[in-house]
């Protein structure tokens, strides 16, 4: 009998990756569901592709343009998850959220009851709502993934570990384009320089945060939360082949290292797999010449200033999602020829310091309003001093 997929964000990069994976085990897998937030006619396409026969347009107004094409070809379109369940509550065997941005958070959360497993790339839902989603997936028996490469392979490597007996995680980054550019020569990069990952080819936001380190420090708090570290158990070690995904030693003396390609089918593949069967990798070729000189360097505060955030102490109050949203925003502007690459890092330590912000860091928001309510705090802020 074939499993059923839900695709959150199947437009995107990770969607993308998703969906030929898929594509290649039709008699294992059938997907019941794809969304979009505005990207109409790729959803269309998939759609259509995969014989779906529901699907979400988060973005209103393109849904409400755009809602009879899909009828026609007696394709369900709907505007929210809390929509495409009120007549039909079939469990997934596994979701997988691969929306980009805190707005991932109130889909998944909405899913989780009608997931068998669950599935998260989507690393700003879990830095803000890990204890959400954590509570929501132990209610419904629902089990966890993470897909993101350094948190799946961490997963990976720890199954049988307890976490008391880790001495530390260290997480690899690739330095993202700028790591053998001099610092003065940074401070202006047009944005499509930034988007030049050298190993990976990803969406844009996660782009421009690998090259400032901010995708790094996320992936700290990320994993933080996930396998409840200590802060003082995690480091990050620059590693410009990106080959190795995380390193762990034991306090027994054991060190534990996962390579990979730069693709992030293998992750998503063996998590979609995990708990099913075994994953054969069509294209699996070990490429043992890539162990040689894997050459770690301890990233340099000066070339990445937002390393400092790493000072804040992350425990679930709205510093996290003040944290993200205010990242959000200024890549956008950025993105947009606003701000220059400098003061998209500067802006962001500056304006977390304000006490505008600094007031909520030792609240919790209670639910998901509260977290909503304040990103639009944060959105309204940034577009009222920095436009
Ligand atoms: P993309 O920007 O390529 O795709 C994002 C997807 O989310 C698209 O389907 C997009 O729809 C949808 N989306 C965007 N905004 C909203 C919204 N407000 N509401 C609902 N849906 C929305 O991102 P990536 O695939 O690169 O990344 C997805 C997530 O995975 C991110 O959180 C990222 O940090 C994480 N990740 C990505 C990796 C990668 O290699 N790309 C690696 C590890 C983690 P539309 O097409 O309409 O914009
Ligand atoms: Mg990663």
């Amino acid at each position: 009998m074939t499993k059923d997929i839900y695709l959150l964000g199947s437009t995107g990069s990770i969607g993308e990756t998703t969906l030929k994976i898929l594509k290649k085990d039709k008699n294992n897998f059938k997907v019941k569901l794809l969304t979009t937030y505005s990207n109409v006619n790729k959803l269309y396409k998939q759609a259509i592709q995969f014989k779906v026969k529901n699907v979400v347009i988060f973005n209103k107004e393109k849904y409400l343009k755009n809602y009879k094409k899909f009828k026609l070809k007696k394709i369900n379109v709907f505007s929210s998850i809390d929509e495409v369940f009120k007549t039909n509550n079939k469990k997934s065997y596994i979701t997988i959220n691969a929306i980009s941005g805190i707005d991932g958070l109130e889909p998944t959360l909405n899913i989780i009851k009608y997931s068998h497993n669950l599935a998260i790339a989507n690393k700003e839902s879990i830095i803000c709502g890990w204890n959400f989603l954590k509570k929501e997936l132990f209610k419904n028996n629902t089990r966890f993934i993470p897909i993101d490469s350094e948190h799946f392979s961490i997963w990976s490597l720890i199954k049988k570990e307890k976490i008391q007996t880790i001495n530390k995680i260290y997480l690899t980054a690739s330095g993202g384009p700028f790591l053998n550019t001099k610092i003065s020569k940074t401070k202006n990069i047009n944005p499509k320089y930034a988007l030049m990952h050298p190993n990976w080819k990803m969406g844009k936001k996660i782009s421009i945060d690998s090259a400032t380190m901010m995708n790094k420090i996320f992936e700290v708090i990320e994993a933080i939360k996930i396998f409840e570290l200590n802060p003082k158990q995690i480091e990050i070690l620059i590693h410009p082949k990106s080959y190795l995904h995380a390193i762990i030693n034991f306090n027994n003396g054991l060190t534990k290292l996962l390579a990979h390609d730069t693709n992030m089918s293998v992750p998503i593949a063996n998590a979609i797999y995990a708990n099913y069967k075994t994953y054969n990798h069509s294209k699996n070729k070990f490429k043992y010449e890539m162990l040689n000189g894997l050459n770690f360097i301890k990233p340099d505060i000066k070339k990445y200033p937002l390393l400092e955030l790493l000072n804040y102490k992350f425990n679930n109050t709205y510093l996290e999602i003040i944290l993200v949203s205010l990242n959000d925003a200024l890549v956008k502007k950025y993105l947009d020829y606003k701000i220059s690459y400098l003061s998209l890092q500067t802006t962001m330590l500056k304006l977390l310091k304000k006490p505008y912000f600094t007031k909520y860091y030792s609240t919790k928001p209670r639910n998901i309003n509260d977290i909503k309510i304040m990103v639009d705090r944060v959105n309204i802020y940034v577009n009222k001093h920095l436009s």
